[in-house]
């Protein structure tokens, strides 16, 4: 009998929403990832949970119903890192005419039923806050709502969900050679060892290696495809409001702007085809100016590649032959040909519905049980999302040396597990060391115990942003703390 009933290789989003879902089904599961989970595209993406209005102006509004549809559904099932948020199109005299954007929102809005969300309005901004930012000549904005997610704790949150349900998680594990009878034999360098595991099914999900995985190690045939890199840039904070600013750029594409973190301002994406080592993706000077330039058009203040404190890219793959750049899941089995999943690309809004489709195809091959992810929580997040301010005064209340800030951040990340990180503490001294203002040594070793991270770097980007405002002092005492963490135990 094979070791696991579905094997994966990559643990972005696109594999640990297969992990989760077929976890939860009964299959055994096992997920190998070579790096840090969500350390590609995945914790690069722009970080949105949308209906997506430039779909809509494609007229696609089946794409975009669907799309609201799993908006309410993350809404509901991780409340702690799905916010909804006001989002403001400042109306451009020479970009979309008003009309077209009053209409155009109209329509969103009818697309989803019962979101509890605001609806769309028009806004004199001459005297409204929404336009203290922005450049004078703006005297009117469409503001609508729509949702922010926190990218890489969505990936490493629904991994830890799949390994309570059973799946084995496993980092630092490269798949270097699969071989397909009606069996998968893998052979694996899991932290330097080379280990042989068996599956009766197999997922490449390895993101903007795909291609190459399914080349050089399952050495199977696929169609073409091709690679695309998105980019953003990370800036200090560039207005007070608590809105994402929409810009209608001059060559047609739509741009975003939203607070990042209490004192930064994120502005994206810029995508454009990528060749190349999808391990080595840096985002070119001419695309930092761009996003720069259009972010200038719009606020009073300047932004220049200077202001620049962090850039981020992530690669993924599309078919060559597909006009848009809808996820895709591939599957091939044949008689004594072990079933192949192959899956890339696709959006975060709709990552869940693409791993309970892809997991349903297998239903032929195991006895399972049905779709479920979109009811159950994800660890955190059983609360409403507008209980949220609640969760972090219940957390002040009991834990009096937070700050509310300090509150905001950590219920955003561990919502209502916060209490295994922070435990019985009454002072923040019994929380061990410190790292900067803000990180302790109780949350690192729950960080190393229960979500895998092993390295400052997946600590302070990837399950938290500190990175941005830790000094290197900080930095230097967190690296030999977790060098000295023997052997943390692991969840999965
Ligand atoms: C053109 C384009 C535009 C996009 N636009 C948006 C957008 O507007 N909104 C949005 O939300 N999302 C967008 N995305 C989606 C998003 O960036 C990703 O597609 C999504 O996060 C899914 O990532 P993934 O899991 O496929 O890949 P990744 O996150 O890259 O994960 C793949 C993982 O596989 C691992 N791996 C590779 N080879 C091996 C191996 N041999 N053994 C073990 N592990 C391996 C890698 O280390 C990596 O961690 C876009 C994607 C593309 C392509």
């Amino acid at each position: 009998m094979a070791d696991y009933d579905l094997a994966i290789i990559g643990g972005g989003l696109n594999g640990v929403g297969l992990a989760r879902d077929a976890a939860g089904r009964g299959l055994r599961v096992i997920l190998l990832e070579q790096g840090d989970l969500g350390g590609a595209a995945s914790s690069a993406t722009p970080r949105l949970i949308h209906g997506d209005l430039s779909v809509l102006e494609r007229r696609g509004f089946w794409r975009v119903r669907r799309a609201l549809a799993e908006r309410r559904t993350w809404l509901a099932i991780a409340p702690h890192l799905v916010r909804p948020m006001r989002f403001v199109i400042p109306a451009h005299s020479e970009e979309r005419p008003p009309w077209l954007l009053r209409a155009g929102l109209y329509v969103y809005d009818s697309l989803t039923n019962r979101s509890g969300l605001p609806a769309a309005t028009t806004l004199d901004i001459t005297h409204h806050p929404v336009g203290n930012a922005l450049k004078r000549p703006f005297g009117t904005a469409f503001e609508y709502s729509d949702c922010v997610v926190d990218d890489s704790r969505l990936v490493v949150l629904t991994a830890l969900d799949a390994a309570e349900r059973g799946a084995v998680i496993r980092t630092g594990a490269r798949c270097v050679r699969a071989d397909r009878t009606d069996t998968w034999r893998l052979a694996v360098v899991d932290r330097g060892l080379r280990r042989t595991i068996t599956a009766r099914a197999l997922a490449n999900a390895s993101g903007g290696w795909t291609s190459m995985v399914a080349d050089t190690v399952l050495r199977q045939p696929q169609p073409a495809m091709a690679a695309t890199q998105m980019s953003q840039i990370i800036v200090p904070r560039l207005f007070d409001s608590e809105n994402v600013y929409v810009f209608q750029n001059n060559d047609g594409r739509l741009i975003f702007a939203r607070p990042f973190e209490r004192d930064f301002t994120l502005i994206g994406t810029v995508t454009h085809a990528f060749t190349g080592d999808p391990a080595i993706v840096a985002m070119p000077c001419a695309d930092v100016s761009y996003l720069c330039d259009a972010a200038s058009r719009y606020f009073r203040e300047r932004v220049a590649p200077t202001d620049v404190v962090r850039t981020v890219s992530g690669v993924n793959l599309t078919l060559a032959s597909a006009r848009r750049r809808d996820g895709t899941t591939l599957f091939h089995a044949r008689r004594r040909k072990a079933p192949l999943i192959t899956m890339f690309g696709g959006d975060v809004t709709t990552s869940r519905l693409r791993a309970e489709r892809a997991v349903t195809r297998l239903t032929p091959f195991y006895p399972m049980s049905p779709p479920w992810t979109a009811g159950a929580a994800l660890p955190g997040g059983d609360f409403a999302w507008d209980r949220f301010d609640h969760e972090v005064d219940l957390a002040r209340d009991r834990w009096r040396f937070l700050s509310e800030p300090e509150a905001q951040r950590l219920v955003g990340a561990y919502g209502s597990r916060l209490s295994t990180v922070l435990g019985e503490a009454k002072t923040r001294e019994e929380l061990g060391p410190s790292f900067g203002p803000e990180l302790t040594g109780a949350e690192v070793r729950y960080l190393m115990a229960r979500e895998w991270a092993r390295f400052p770097e997946d600590v302070l980007w990837r399950r938290s942003k500190l990175d941005l405002t830790m000094p290197v002092a900080d930095r230097v005492a967190l690296a030999a703390f977790m060098a000295g963490v023997k052997d943390p135990p692991r969840s999965g």
